[in-house]
């Protein structure tokens, strides 16, 4: 199973992928994460990330897609993994299909969890509070990075509706019942 997890910030994306990254035994990629970890240990690659994050904007593309194509080669991924936050623009989306083509696989389905952007602020609003999270921090700084998303993310649906593998899930309501939904559509993939 190589799947994709999309949703706009704050759509409760790491959480369910967490779920499901166990569920079916495959590693769990978050490109935000592995970001947040090269700002702390102060890398090459984290200071060329952080002002740009904190900002709310996105990294670019050449930068994320060296990330990935280097995680993507070690050997827990030999069996599937999950991708939480990437692709995020069409040009990764390429680009990913392309590696895949290299390792003889593809893109078995995309989950999108859909939520109104007025619940997603104040979501992070929230989370803000507690995640210790600079681009968490201040509406405008979220109301960037959901523009971000429908600029240049949003796209995605359709590039992987037309591969026939775009799932959407609603994103409102407690997290067990979205688990629920996620577990429905999995079976389908
Ligand atoms: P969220 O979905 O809540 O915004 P993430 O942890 O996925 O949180 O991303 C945080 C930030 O990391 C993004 O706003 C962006 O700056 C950067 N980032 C993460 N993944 C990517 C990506 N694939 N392409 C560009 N920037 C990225």
């Amino acid at each position: 199973m190589n799947l994709i997890i999309l949703g706009p910030p704050g759509a409760g994306k790491g959480t369910q992928a967490a779920f499901i990254a166990s569920e079916q035994n495959i590693p769990h990629i978050s490109t935000g994460d592995m970001l947040r970890e090269a700002i702390k240990n102060g890398t090459e690659l984290g200071l060329q990330a952080k002002a740009v994050m904190d900002a709310g904007n996105l990294v670019s593309d050449e930068l994320i897609i060296e990330l990935v194509k280097e995680r993507i080669s070690q050997d827990d991924c030999k069996n599937g993994f999950l991708f939480d936050g990437f692709p995020r623009t069409e040009s990764q989306a390429y680009a990913l299909d392309s590696l895949l083509e290299n390792f003889n696989t593809s893109i078995s389905g995309m989950i999108a969890l859909e939520v109104d952007d007025e619940i997603l602020i104040s979501r992070l609003l929230e989370r803000g509070k507690d995640s210790g999270r600079a681009d968490d921090s201040n509406r405008e700084i979220i109301e960037n990075r959901i523009s971000e998303y429908y600029n240049k993310t949003a796209i995605l649906k359709t590039y992987y509706q037309r591969k026939n593998c775009y799932y959407g899930v609603n994103g409102i309501g407690e997290i067990d019942e979205i688990t629920s939904r996620i577990i429905d559509v999995m079976s389908k993939i």
